[in-house]
């Protein structure tokens, strides 16, 4: 189907390791479709960056999010599914198979299931790039260690927020989770649990104008929204949990997209292109949760099975968009 023979060419490629990418694996391989998946830049996806998962069922103690990446994995290899630690940089979707180039060459793919996931949303204030990875960071399992008996400044009143900075008091002496309003989105028990910590403080109504340091972070600007007055915060980190934005800048363009950048799917995962499907959170404003996105992932690789079966029952043409 290919004419680059230096193609490597697949029936499905799933594009992202996450749970809705390792999903959408599984049930391919056990449909023998030996699907590829190309991990992106991190395997596990966002998931593998989450220190304790306890709401995924079947596991009553909860399990660890690189270690449930892991399982994810074995579970599709185990089927023949193919995991490449590969990046995709460029897709042509205007005829199949579709063209995807990445870091190590080319694929063909008949079938292409997008689980690219989402990346963290910063705050856009003066200091938050130059003092990223120096103070502050985005991801409280990656870097939570270094911030031993340290003073830590948490942003957000999400569940993000809730669940990072409760992990963060593993290792700091004191977490202040700052948050613009005085109202939390965050789950009722998550806020209990932050309520009654002694190591958390909340400085309520109140947004983080810069951030200050030279090498390393020292401080925070704040400004209280509803008196406009300014303070400075002492701090040794700075955590940011505001919220997500997909991974879809590769498609701009060729798929339909909402106004927030999210992939536009039907109930069955699919996009706008024939025989491209999208799972996770690279298509989900509303749940991002593990579950959500392994069930998304499933549906994906249900339907791009459907599809290719519909297409060899077809002689001609291929019009079998179900
Ligand atoms: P979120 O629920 O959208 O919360 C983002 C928070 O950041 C909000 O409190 C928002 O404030 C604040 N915020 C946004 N932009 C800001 C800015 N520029 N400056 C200061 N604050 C800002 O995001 P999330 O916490 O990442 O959660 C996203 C989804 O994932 C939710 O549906 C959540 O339930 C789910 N999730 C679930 C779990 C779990 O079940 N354990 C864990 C993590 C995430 P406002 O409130 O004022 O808008």
């Amino acid at each position: 189907m290919s004419n680059n023979e230096n193609d490597k060419q697949v029936k499905v490629l799933v594009l992202g390791s996450g749970p809705a990418g390792l999903s959408a694996a599984l049930y391919a391989a056990r449909a023998e479709l030996a699907p590829v998946v190309l991990t992106g830049m991190q395997l596990g996806g966002q998931a593998a960056l989450t220190h304790l998962i306890e709401n995924y069922p079947g596991f009553p103690e909860g399990v660890g999010g690189p270690q449930l990446g892991e399982l994810f994995q074995k579970q599709a290899e185990h089927f023949g599914a193919k995991v490449e630690f590969d990046m995709a940089h460029e897709v042509d979707l205007s005829q199949r198979p579709y063209k995807v180039t990445t870091d190590s060459g080319e694929y063909s793919a008949e079938t292409l299931i997008i689980t690219t996931g989402a990346n963290p949303v910063h705050l856009n204030i003066p200091g938050e790039e130059k003092l990223t990875g120096r103070g502050v960071s985005y991801c409280a399992t990656c870097d939570g260690w270094f911030f031993k008996d340290k003073k830590v400044a948490v942003v957000g009143g999400g569940d993000s927020a809730f669940e990072e900075a409760l992990f963060i008091t593993r290792y700091a002496s004191s977490v202040t989770l700052i948050h613009r309003r005085d109202e939390f989105r965050a789950g009722a028990i998550l806020q209990k649990r932050a309520k009654d910590h002694p190591k958390m403080n909340f400085i309520l109504n109140t947004v983080v104008t810069e951030i200050v340091g030279d090498d390393k972070l020292t401080k925070l600007k704040l400004k209280n929204v509803n008196t406009n007055e300014e303070s400075a915060f002492e701090t040794d980190g700075l955590f940011i949990f505001i919220g997500h934005t997909p991974n879809t800048q590769m498609f701009a363009g060729k798929l339909e997209m909402s106004d927030l950048g999210y992939v536009i799917v039907n109930d069955k995962m699919e996009t706008s292109v024939p025989g491209v499907y999208a799972a996770g959170e690279v298509a989900d404003p509303h749940f991002r949760q593990v579950i959500t996105s392994a069930g998304m992932g499933a549906a994906a690789a249900i339907q791009a099975t459907r599809y290719l079966e519909g297409e060899e029952n077809v002689p001609e043409g291929g019009a079998v968009h179900s």
